[in-house]
């Protein structure tokens, strides 16, 4: 393709300021653009930034090769297998730094740029919770150091052999078959929104699509033909319906159209990868948005086909409820800056498959804690079809609610042991929420915020007192099929 120049908008023309751009950030470009080479942001960032968000991450685009950016941070890693990028870390943010991508290169998104041990990282300490989002954090400490190796000259073994490269006398990477130029990088990009560039040089803003046209718009667009670029890369479908949800942005017509003919490519998508943007649709602030421009393009039937029959074969239902206010919780919990629990999530969206599974047994084992069991592995193997869910998150869900008839019929000083579940937490949560909509005592739910304020002394005579109703009369199995005795736990 022959190079089109860009638009340049300088920076007295645009709301973009360096005090909105993370530090972190602007060292990694400072840095790059003293080695003597290009640096822009790019992506998402550039796109928050003009809409006056605060970006979740910030993604530097550069001429400099993977190498020469590992050389000039000590505190970098190369990741990713036929194309590099480097992470560079500071405390807790990472920013990361692509070459150019040549048209030839595999697309953003093809292949997994977070190695596994990574998002294991990323999750934490506790276990399954995530902090996907949500205000950028100052780092820690930031160890940014420099090497002293010579960087802006391309050395032994920074090329790949087998790559076709062509350099200009400065020995600046014009062309290979996996790295390029900006001019080569814009084109693979997916919306126009998200194909900005701001360059560290002058603080000017680079658009070769037409982006910032449609950020003021609010409109979605595709780079290219549409259809093409699904077939592509089909999970573009579900980036759609992501920044609809998230940004509000209307799809423009033309972006919009093939999804109806196209979502069943997204069967040939790896599950793994289906899953995570599961997460990032309903785990990053939107969740309750999500689902709802997830159903109006039919792309959920590609998620969650289970989800997405239960709720057309019950409309308005209390499980409908649930799961609207479960995400709309969610969402509270990031917009306030806390952290998240993709089981629970897991554990709304499932909840009206698991209740159908449960309601098809006979009446007599619908109490049974086998039952519950059995009926959330089957839900969670429906789902798996389509997403891989871990392991970890699918006995979380068990977990969660094998738990409930346990919280809803607390058992003397039991109940206190139940405290210190893992899962209690996001148990209790579900209680609530079932509570809520009637499919649960809010008698017990709110014993069991109580218990929770109270004290260990008044937490113990708590339990004593709701343990007096006594243990369940020996050979009955079902401890919901009768009232229990005290619903409404003690005093005050
Ligand atoms: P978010 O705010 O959710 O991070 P984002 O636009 O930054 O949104 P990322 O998934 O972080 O999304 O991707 C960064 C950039 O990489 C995008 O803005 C886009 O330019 C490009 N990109 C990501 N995935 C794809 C894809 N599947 N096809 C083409 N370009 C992509
Ligand atoms: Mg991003």
């Amino acid at each position: 393709m022959a190079p089109t120049p860009p638009r340049v908008i300088p920076r007295a023309e645009h709301i973009v300021s360096r005090s909105h751009i993370s530090p972190n950030a602007l060292r990694v470009l400072y840095r790059l653009r003293d080695a003597g080479f290009q640096a822009f942001l790019v992506g998402g960032c550039v796109r928050d930034l003009l809409l006056g968000l605060d970006p979740k991450d910030f993604d530097v685009a550069t001429d400099a090769l993977p190498e020469q950016v590992k050389r000039l941070f000590r505190n970098c890693r190369l990741v990713g297998r036929r194309f590099r990028l480097a992470h560079v870390f500071f405390g807790q943010e990472t920013i990361e730094v692509a070459t150019f991508r040549a048209s030839t290169a595999p697309s953003q998104g093809e292949e997994p740029e977070i190695e596994e041990e990574e998002v294991e990282e990323a999750e934490g300490e506790e276990g399954e919770i995530l902090d996907l989002g949500g205000p950028v954090t100052e780092p820690r400490a930031a160890r940014y150091e420099a090497t002293h190796a010579p960087v802006g000259v391309i050395q032994e073994g920074d090329l790949d052999p087998d790559a076709v490269r062509m350099f200009d006398e400065t020995g600046r990477i014009l062309r290979d078959n996996v790295y390029g130029t900006i001019n080569d990088d814009v084109w693979r990009r997916d919306f126009t929104a998200n194909s900005l560039y701001y360059n560290v040089a002058d603080f000017s803003i680079w658009d070769y699509v037409g982006g910032v046209e449609d950020i003021a718009a609010r409109r979605l667009r595709l780079i290219g033909d549409p259809e093409t670029r699904y077939r592509e890369d089909p999970v573009r479908m579900l980036r759609a319906a992501r920044f609809e949800a998230k940004l509000g942005f209307q799809i423009d017509p033309a972006t919009a159209e093939p999804i109806a003919r196209l979502r069943e490519l997204l069967g040939g998508v790896p599950p793994a990868r289906l899953f995570d943007e599961t997460l990032k649709l309903f785990l990053t602030g939107h969740g309750a948005r999500s689902l709802e421009v997830l159903r109006r393009r039919g792309l959920l039937t590609a998620l969650m086909p289970n989800v997405e029959a239960y709720l057309a074969r019950h409309p308005g239902s209390l499980v409908e409820k649930l799961l609207l206010k479960g995400l709309a919780n969610t969402d509270a919990r990031v917009g306030a800056g806390r952290p998240v629990a993709p089981t629970f999530l897991l554990s709304v969206l499932l909840y009206g498959p698991i209740a159908q599974i449960i309601e098809a047994m006979p009446p007599s084992r619908w109490h049974e804690l086998s039952a519950i069991l059995e009926a959330c592995d089957q839900a969670v193997r429906e789902a798996q079809t389509h997403i891989a869910i871990p392991k970890r998150l699918a006995l979380g869900v068990r977990e969660m609610f094998a738990m409930q008839p346990r919280l809803e019929y607390p058992r003397g000083r039991r109940a206190l042991r139940l405290l210190a579940h893992p899962k209690f937490r996001a148990g209790y949560d579900l209680l609530l929420l079932r509570a809520e909509f009637g499919m649960a005592s809010s008698d017990v739910a709110r014993w069991w915020t109580q218990l929770q304020e109270a004290s260990g002394e008044e937490r113990e005579r708590m339990a004593d007192a709701q343990g007096q109703g006594g243990e369940r009369p020996a050979g009955q199995k079902s401890r919901r099929r009768r009232r229990p005795r005290r619903r409404a736990p003690g005093p005050t």
